[in-house]
Formats: structure tokens, sequence, C-alpha cells
């Protein structure tokens, strides 16, 4: 951590300073220039509260240097985390995976037909939500159980492999007996006993952005997971709250590159819920794997006027087979191959 002193702060306010940062274990380094002190706090504490120092009298500024996540970051691993899932490798400079499938599961008859459509065009994970998170509770909440069980029998079917929503600590159990991934939803990105929970499981975890979360607080939620033993853990970026009306979400495609230089997890990106139209889903797909994505999870619907949930977003199956001849042609173009 660094600290400027304010320029004509007294001697006696900077040994103030010093002494604050002693009691509060750190080796300090002071630096006296002509106009302005700056002080070098050394030692790890990730969880310290810097406005503890920024309130003390003649504190200009504190930066901290050292990221409050460890076991997420690139200084803990400087390799990129290549997650194996049944086969499929996720993460790495070398593969695009692509998950692909309806909102949610609505019946056997939609699943198996939408599991065959994106099987064939080359996804090899099959999503879609069985526990619904709706704004609406008189929206379709979803097809529970039942619904894992028709989708587990559409991804053997078919060859993919299962992605779905886990949205609290009583149904963790039983979406892990029919989910190859286990999705954390955007609003639950901050359910700090789920997480801790989910740090247990055997299963991988696919954590979205909450829709109004920093990079740093993303990862810290990550780091919930990591440090329960559970170190197969994704990330998802689904867009964010802006003040942005067109669009339902903004897909921050920044993240991308700034995830994959502060952390080595893979990330994969949502453009169905990252922009939430459905004509501006496939140049955001294309933007999200130029932009170095491990992998992308879009919506397909056979049927979309007729969904039960996010019909507008989701993809004809002929918009998907148009979605993957081109993100091909960009990841060859940046030397990757979509798996
Ligand atoms: C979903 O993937 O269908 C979903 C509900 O996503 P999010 O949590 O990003 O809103
Ligand atoms: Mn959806």
């Amino acid at each position: 951590m660094v600290v400027v002193v304010q320029e004509k702060a007294s001697e006696s306010s900077i040994e103030q300073i010093i002494k604050a940062l002693h009691d509060c274990g750190f080796d300090v380094h002071r630096s006296t220039g002509v106009n302005q002190t700056v002080l070098g706090a050394i030692g790890v504490q990730p969880d310290f509260d810097t406005r503890q120092i920024e309130l003390l009298p003649g504190v200009a500024q504190v930066y901290r240097i050292s990221e409050p996540f460890k076991l997420a970051s690139r200084s803990f691993r400087r390799e990129d985390s290549i997650l194996d899932v049944g086969g499929v490798k996720i993460g790495g400079s070398a593969v695009v995976v692509v998950m692909a499938g309806p909102c949610s599961v609505e019946s056997e008859s939609q699943i198996m037909t939408i599991a065959k459509s994106v099987a064939e065009n080359g996804a090899k994970f099959l999503r879609g939500g069985a526990f619904k998170p709706r704004t609406s509770p008189y929206a379709f909440q979803g097809m529970g159980e039942p619904g894992l069980k028709m989708m587990r029998k559409a991804a053997d079917e078919f060859g993919l492999q299962v992605i779905t929503e886990v949205m609290d600590m009583s149904q963790i159990a039983t979406v892990e007996k029919y989910s190859d991934i286990l999705q954390v939803g955007a609003r639950n990105m901050q359910n700090f006993t789920f997480l801790k929970e989910l740090g247990k499981s055997s299963k991988p975890v696919m954590l979205k952005r909450g829709p109004a979360s920093t990079f740093e607080e993303w990862l810290m939620s990550a780091e919930y997971i990591l440090s329960g033993g559970n170190h197969n853990v994704m990330l998802c970026e689904r867009g964010i709250r802006t003040f942005e009306t067109a669009t339902r979400n903004t897909m921050d495609i920044g993240a991308i590159p700034v995830i994959h230089s502060k952390s080595h997890l893979p990330i994969i990106a949502d453009p169905s819920h990252g922009i939430g139209i459905r004509n501006k889903v496939i140049p955001m797909a294309r933007a999200a794997v130029a932009a170095g994505a491990d992998g992308i999870i879009v919506e397909v619907h056979h049927d979309p006027d007729h969904a039960k949930s996010d019909g507008a977003q989701s993809l004809y199956p002929e918009q998907f087979k148009e979605l993957m001849q081109q993100v091909r042609i960009i990841a060859e173009a940046i030397g990757r191959s979509v798996a």
C-alpha cells in the first residue's frame, strides 16, 4: 500500500500516520521529496480497510498495490487454468467452447429438439434452466427436477454436457446429480453462504457476474468458491446495468481481456443476456470471441415466439448455425479453434 501525504502536512502528522501504519502491522518505508512525502506500507493484509488510513489528518491518497483476491489471481497462478469437464477442456489459449440451449427447459420434446440441433452445429454443452430466477413470482419458475432429468437425457442422447443453474443451497445436491457444471446466476453472485457451500462441491462452477459488480467483487466471489476447496471455477460476463435503456444489459466486452490479465480462471461470455435482443446476439458473440473469451453460452430455441422465458433473445436454430460459422473464423484468426 502506498500512502501519499498532503503537501503541507506537518512532521507530527506524518509521524502519526507512520505510527498508525506500524500499529496496523505494516513495515513503513518513507520517501521524503522537496514538497511531498510518500510512505510505502509493506505487509500482506488482503482484508485491510484502507479507509482507516485515508481518514487520518495529513493523508492525501492511499493506493492498494496488491489485490485482495489470492487464489483467483494471476500472481498466484501464472498459467491459465484449464478445466476438464467430461473430456471438454475449458480455458487456455487453444480452444473456444460453445454452450447452447433454451433459457428454460419446457418439455421433453422441446429440450430434445433443441439439443439435437445445437449438437449438430457444434455445441459441446446443453444449457437450460430448470430452476429459474425470475423477476416476477408470477412468471414461469422452471420445471425443477423433472426438467433436470429431461435435460440429462437429451444431453446424453446427443453427446453433450449439461450446464444448468442452481439457485440456492437446498438445490445443490439435486442439481449435482444431473449437471456437469453448476451455474450461479447473476443475482446470486454475492450470496456468500451459498458460494461457500459450492466450495465443497466436486462439480465445476460457472459464476456469472452480478449486474452491478466490479471485477474485484466478482473475483472475490470466485475466491469464496476457490478457498472452500473447489478449484474448478469459471467466470461468465453476462452484461451489467448501466444508464443505457436501449438494450437489456450492457455487455462489457472489456471484462474479457481485463479478467484474463487479473486472473487465470476461464471466462465465458453470454451475449444473449448481455444484450437481450435476438438480432444483436450474433455480433456480440463475435465480439466476445474476438476479445478472447474461452467460451460462449447462447440461448437457442426452435420456437422462440412461444418460449416460456427469454424468447426475444433466443436465436433460431439457423441463426445459431450462422453464429457457429462466424465464430469459427474469428477463433481461427486469433490462433484458436472452436472445440
Ligand atoms: C440464464 O442463464 O438463463 C440466466 C437467468 O442468467 P443470469 O443469471 O445471467 O440472468
Ligand atoms: Mn435466460
